[in-house]
């Protein structure tokens, strides 16, 4: 089936007892035994809950594999990911390779919690495979990669990574949150196991937090699954019901964030006090012809430049249809100051490297009408 069916019906087809279309939220903590050892698949929540279940299927078939792990957000997915390369018992670390310029949390995670647990982290730029091949080491056991990464919008090459790595003995982390299964599948690219964060597009409504990582690894199915059972950072029933109907309209927004992203990137490219604008789908993009041969399409996450830096005050205090908020991949336009909101944890000197300045500011164009946006970005910078 083509993917845009597979948003819509997933793996369900119809409630069995009452032939409800929609997945029913099975909101139990406890399900009744038939007797001493039996089971009807489901005991308690934490292990397994029935609506839960219905939404990691669907996630793995969408990103062609065949294991999902649903968690309470992105963050309790990577945090459950690491544990699967533990320090070596008889002392030493455990080395991954990340994306210097990725997620601010992620990167709180690591440097500042997991580094204190027997874990060493090089965080380089990964558009940069030469880069990549210095950090490796003799106790690397993971690269971590976002691509596009966040907020810079670099494309790093999925399957040379995994070529790099597995060479090693190692694993191959893609962090897939920006482009969604719909326009990119990493693991058909050789990446061992998939993290997203499903609080933006895949539940795409700015209305719950989410987290999955997918892979089709044997020999992972149960640690993964023992990790998210023992730490109890699962996703709840009703949070899973509405990921499931957000993944519903996947494909319809995923086309629309693209069309509205593209059309802000150029809008914005030929606004005078705009210095220089990062989007994917520019075709002057460093890294176009890497994007066009992983990836199926664009997002709507535009980041730019400003010339001068009390435009950003102004802009973020003067946008009325985009939102100064710190989030991306919903249904509403936000807008965020990467410097302040999402990468204040990243050190100065990493941060600025990566190109976080104080002139930066991130565009998640929602799937409003577009000139609507124009016109709210025109009047924001005057
Ligand atoms: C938001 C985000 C995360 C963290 O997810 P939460 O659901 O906020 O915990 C991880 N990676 C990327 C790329 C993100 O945008």
């Amino acid at each position: 089936m083509n993917r845009e069916t597979l948003c819509v019906r997933g793996t369900w087809r119809f409630d069995s007892a009452t032939g409800a279309v929609s997945v029913p939220v099975y909101q139990s903590a406890a399900f009744r035994h038939p007797g001493v050892g039996e089971t009807t698949g489901f005991d308690y929540s934490r292990s397994a809950n029935p609506t839960r279940s219905i939404l990691e299927e669907t996630v793995a078939l969408l990103e062609g594999a065949r294991y999902g792990l649903a968690f309470s957000s992105g963050m309790g997915a990577v945090s459950a990911m690491i544990k699967l390369f533990p320090p070596p018992s008889s002392g030493g670390v455990s080395h991954l390779v990340m994306s210097g310029d990725l997620y601010g949390g992620t990167y709180r995670l690591f440097h500042e919690y997991y580094a204190r647990y027997g874990y060493a982290f090089s965080w380089v730029d990964t558009s940069d495979l030469s880069q990549v091949e210095a950090a490796l080491g003799p106790s690397t056991r993971a690269i971590f990669i976002e691509t596009p990464s966040n907020p810079m919008m670099k494309v790093t090459d999925i399957g040379a990574c995994a070529e790099l790595i597995h060479r090693r003995g190692g694993s191959l982390v893609v962090d897939n949150t920006f482009l969604t299964p719909y326009f990119q599948n990493p693991l058909d690219r050789g990446a061992d196991f998939v993290i997203h964060s499903g609080t933006k597009y895949l539940s795409g409504h700015n209305d719950t937090l989410a987290g999955f990582i997918v892979h089709s690894r044997e020999d992972a199915a149960v640690p993964l699954r023992e990790a998210q059972k023992s730490e109890g950072a699962c996703l709840s029933p009703f949070d899973s019901w509405l990921t499931l109907r957000g993944i519903k309209t996947l494909a319809l927004r995923m086309e629309k964030h693209q069309r509205n992203g593209a059309l802000a990137a150029e809008w914005l490219r030929n606004h005078p006090q705009v210095e220089r604008v990062f989007y994917t789908g520019l075709a002057d993009h460093p890294q176009a012809a890497l994007s066009a041969a992983q990836a199926r399409g664009h997002n709507g996450m535009v980041s730019f430049y400003v010339r001068d830096r009390a435009l950003v005050d102004r802009i973020l205090r003067r946008v009325k249809l985009i939102l100064f908020a710190e989030s991306l991949g919903g249904a509403e336009s936000l807008i965020t100051f990467p410097l302040v909101q999402t990468h204040g944890a990243i050190p100065e000197d990493l941060r600025l490297a990566a190109g976080v300045n104080d002139r930066l500011l991130r565009l998640s164009a929602g799937i409003e009408d577009g000139a609507d946006i124009i016109a709210d970005l025109d009047q924001a910078l005057g």
